[in-house]
């Protein structure tokens, strides 16, 4: 009989996601959907986070790999017996074929120990709390003296002020010691139950439903789903109907849209499907009432903003979603057409150097259009907290935004939208002569990456580079507004 595997920690954690994922983690991992480039970022960011927390406790590394258990554990045995030691990273324990690594073991006067967890978030979630927990409750059982158990965290409220962070300030402790103690006898029951599944010859048999989706989407669900018939016309098409909902439906055997029952579903819902039925795109008769919400010189506004783990710019906090880039179309009333831009260039803090630019282009008059007005008006706002003496400009900017996003979702559906209102979907079905397929950089996220890697680069060429493919992008975002625009009014005037 072979030996059961280890229950490490992150198995644990997929086992307590669900137990087949638990059981494909250990056995079968080549079944999982390789990480995207999203995951491979966030994982990036959490380690170099996870170094910078090492720094704010600085101790003795435990250097034996994940391939060498017995050898990391025989390291910290002589590192917890070393009394010069203050901290020990990545600690390594055993306990009855349950395994885990601790990012930082903090020594106390008294002999005990504390267990700091450390994640690249600024709030402490379950999963977050259930990690935590496992490694305090193995811990204990192995017999190490426990005092506290933490979460280091992202202090969200920091502000980054150039030069060195400030790593007293850029992160936050919160104490989980209770919460730990609380679900200890739970993960007791859960180890036994997670151990007999390693054990186990085969997967157990776990139908996909909601909880591939808790706490994250499962790499698994491509596979557990391919038995799925596939149809012409999905039930993620329509609007909000993806993930958890149409989980739901999936598991009542129903995949195609033709065969959910239109009362249970919403109006704009009814529409799609009705849209799809009729295979041709609809038009409302409100759509020319709508456009005529438009004044010249009408300024297409796009912002790209960069959020990170870790702030970069001069004044910003952790995930504070900052505007690094703007460009404006400008229509005039004799149809001419005008182009201005902006993409800060340097780590100084960009936020009034950008506004001012940007209020010189929008002068006094006119519409401002943009796509998702909650966050270009939010960026507005922002800044406006920050330099109260641009309010006197900024709120009437305000106040000239009008949106694009609600009038296609309100008035127009195209079969090539997928479901989705998005300016990615509508472009290439109402406009299919402009793409977006062409850029280097075809999303936020690679643009935020580009922007990230244009300041981290001292070759002139290469962050030159950088800067054409970031200006291209923000570009086409506001010519798409321009031409999604034309393309309404010419369905306006023919429906
Ligand atoms: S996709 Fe769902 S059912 Fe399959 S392993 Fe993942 S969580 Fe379990």
């Amino acid at each position: 009989m072979p030996e059961t595997p280890t229950l490490s920690k992150s198995r644990y954690m997929a086992g307590w996601q669900c137990p087949l994922k638990l059981w494909y983690e250990c056995f079968c991992p080549d079944l999982a959907q390789p990480a995207d480039e999203a995951s491979l970022a966030r994982r990036q960011e959490g380690d170099e986070v996870g170094a910078l927390a090492r720094q704010r406790f600085p101790g003795a590394l435990v250097t034996a790999g994940w391939d060498r258990p017995s050898e990391a554990r025989e390291e910290t045995r002589r590192l917890m017996a070393d009394p010069s030691v203050n901290a020990i990273h990545e600690a390594a324990f055993e306990f009855e074929g349950a395994t885990a690594r601790v990012d930082i073991l903090r020594r106390n006067d008294d002999g005990t120990w504390d267990l700091i967890e450390v994640k690249s978030v600024g709030e402490a979630e379950d999963v977050h709390r259930r990690d935590a927990s496992f490694q305090r409750w193995l811990l204990g059982k192995a017999g190490i003296p426990m005092s506290r158990t933490w979460l280091m965290v992202l202090n969200k409220a920091y502000r980054y002020q150039g030069g060195a962070l400030d790593l007293t300030q850029l992160f936050r402790m919160i104490d989980l010691s209770a919460c730990a103690e609380r679900v200890a006898p739970g993960i007791e029951q859960e180890v036994v139950r997670f151990r007999a599944v390693l054990g186990a010859s085969d997967g157990p048999k776990v139908s996909p439903s909601s909880h591939c989706y808790e706490p994250y989407e499962c790499a698994y669900l491509q596979h557990c789903t391919a038995h799925w018939p596939k149809v012409d016309h999905p039930v993620e098409w329509l609007p909000s109907y993806g993930g958890k909902t149409s989980m739901k439906a999936h598991q009542a055997g129903t995949h195609s849209m033709m065969d959910l029952p239109p009362e249970r579903l919403n109006a704009l819902q009814r529409r799609v499907l009705d849209c799809y039925k009729a295979q041709s795109p609809w038009v409302g008769s409100g759509l020319a009432k709508a456009l005529e919400a438009f004044t010249f010189p009408i300024h297409f506004l796009d912002f790209e903003t960069v959020s990170s783990a870790i702030p970069r710019l001069v004044g910003s906090g952790p995930y504070e979603a900052i505007p690094f880039q703007w460009s404006c179309h400008t229509l005039d009333e004799q149809g001419r057409l005008t182009h201005h831009e902006y993409l800060v260039d340097d780590t100084s803090y960009p936020r009034e150097k950008l506004f001012t630019a940007l209020l010189e282009v929008l002068g006094e008059a006119g519409t401002i259009c943009v796509y998702y007005a909650a966050f270009e008006r939010g960026k507005f706002k922002d800044a406006i907290r920050e330099h109260p003496h641009l309010a006197e400009r900024l709120q009437p900017a305000i106040d000239r935004i009008v949106d694009l996003h609600p009038i296609v979702k309100e008035h127009v559906y195209h079969p090539a939208f997928y479901g989705s209102f998005s300016i990615k979907w509508v472009l290439p079905a109402l406009v299919p002569e402009l793409s977006y397929k062409e850029l280097a950089v075809q999303d936020g996220m690679a643009a935020v990456r580009g922007f990230l890697d244009m300041l981290g680069t001292t070759d002139p060429e290469a962050r030159e580079a950088k800067r054409k493919d970031l200006l291209d992008y923000c570009g086409l975002d506001t010519l798409a507004m321009v031409k999604v625009r034309e393309a309404l009014i010419r369905l306006a005037q023919t429906h």
